[in-house]
């Protein structure tokens, strides 16, 4: 008998029918002899129906009150799963976050879990209750309801999975594990029965919205066997663990990730003195814009190009900023291109070989794309390219490095 804690996203609570549905599957576990604490969101569409209906009453609503508003999503679907598991014949109790003493620091809108007492829980568990949590809240010290942000029910799940020591932590959703590649880009792109939390946290970060990000680093970080499976279709998922796969069967490349979201800013001819680069990112970071990739190099009179990418939400600010600091710097002139995507491939397995970035390079050159800026990572490597090569490049990497074929990494 496993402690399993399991989540179900907004599409599979999408309706009653759905609901229904899913106390059918908790319904199965529990007469596996399984416990189970179940965390649910939102029904589909109603997180950003209740955004709305405060948009249209106030430009800044204060944070506090949108979490009062917001939560009532959730709480909505844990009633309504208890009852849909009652009528079916199977004890269980819906809790609201603070009810379930969730404690959050009081960042409203973005708050971190700092403790969960987990007292109710074990006791309604021992008395083979299932347990419904409301995801995505909690409290803060003064009884202030709070919530953590969008996507945030993985995250509870993740938490309450770390103060339990389930056996699992279960994400269902709308697809039915974590991919080689966007499926949308690439038709043969696989499924991936195992993956580690690191490889992971690169590829949602590198915009695989499979789970929130915080989540993943939260599992990482508490050791939580996370797995990402499909409410709607029976399958082994994808498991996320901290285990890399035995270096016999280790794919060197895990995935392909990409992020349309990229503009590139260039100063040109920027005098080489100790400082610059400071001088050029403080503004930029004092306006809170977030820099993803730098390059710089120094030519042969004594100037360097400096280039970084922001998210393209960003590059008319980065912009501004740049220009209003040309001057000073004594650099020639600033470019800006939103035009671009950021293309990576990510693998554990790229640490014990070499040649991956020459083998990456080759694929891209071969179909005539050209590279406009490089970064990589122990386990990442990540290319700027004219963002109408996107599809082109994902799918020529995913057959250079042979992702399609399932050889390697199927299921055990
Ligand atoms: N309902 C919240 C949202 O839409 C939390 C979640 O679904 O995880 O962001
Ligand atoms: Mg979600």
């Amino acid at each position: 008998m496993a402690l399993i804690v399991q989540k179900y996203g907004g599409t599979s609570v999408g309706s009653v029918e759905r609901i229904q549905h899913v106390a059918r599957k908790v319904a199965g576990f529990r007469a596996e002899g399984h416990a189970v604490v179940v965390v649910v969101s939102a029904m589909s569409g109603e997180t950003n129906r209740l955004i709305g209906l405060a948009q249209a009453i106030s430009e800044t609503p204060v944070p506090r009150e949108m979490d009062v508003l917001v939560s009532t999503g959730e709480q909505v679907t844990i009633a309504l799963l208890a009852m849909a598991l009652h009528e079916i014949g199977v004890p269980a109790r819906s809790y609201t976050g603070g009810q379930v003493r969730i404690h959050t620091d009081s960042a409203f809108m973005k708050a971190r879990i700092e403790a969960i007492d987990d007292a109710a829980i074990r006791t309604d568990l021992d008395a083979g209750t299932v347990v419904i949590v409301a995801g995505f809240q909690g409290m803060d010290g003064d009884g202030n309801i709070t919530t953590l942000g969008r996507g945030g029910s993985d995250t509870t799940a993740v938490a309450l999975a770390a103060a339990l020591t389930a056996d699992e932590c279960q994400i269902y959703t709308d697809v039915d594990g974590v991919y080689t590649t966007d499926p949308r880009v690439v038709p043969t792109a696989r499924r991936l029965p195992k993956i580690t939390f690191e490889e992971m946290l690169e590829m949602a970060s590198l915009g695989s919205k499979v789970l929130q990000i915080r989540s993943v680093e939260f599992a990482g970080k508490y050791n939580v066997p996370l797995r990402v499976l499909s409410s709607f279709e029976d399958g082994p998922g994808t498991l996320i663990t901290t285990e890399e796969l035995d270096t016999m069967e280790q794919p060197i490349i895990s995935g392909i990730a990409f992020s349309r979201d990229e503009a590139k800013l260039t100063l040109l001819g920027v005098p080489d003195v100790p400082g610059v680069a400071a001088r050029i990112l403080a503004p930029v970071g004092a306006k809170n814009i977030e820099i993803d990739m730098i390059v710089q190099n120094v030519g042969l009179d004594q100037t360097t190009d400096f280039t970084f990418t922001v998210h393209r939400n960003d590059a008319k600010a980065a912009r501004a900023v740049l220009d209003e600091i040309r001057g000073a710097l004594g650099a020639r002139d600033v470019i800006s291109d939103d035009k671009i995507c950021k293309v990576s491939v990510v693998g554990v397995g790229m640490r014990s070989h070499a040649g991956v970035a020459s083998q990456m390079f080759q694929a891209l050159a071969d179909e005539g794309i050209n590279i406009q800026m490089i970064s990589t990572s122990e386990i990442k490597i990540s290319v700027v390219v004219d963002e109408k090569y996107l599809e082109l490049a994902v799918r020529a990497l995913h057959t250079a490095f042979a992702l399609a074929e399932d050889h390697v990494n199927a299921d055990a």
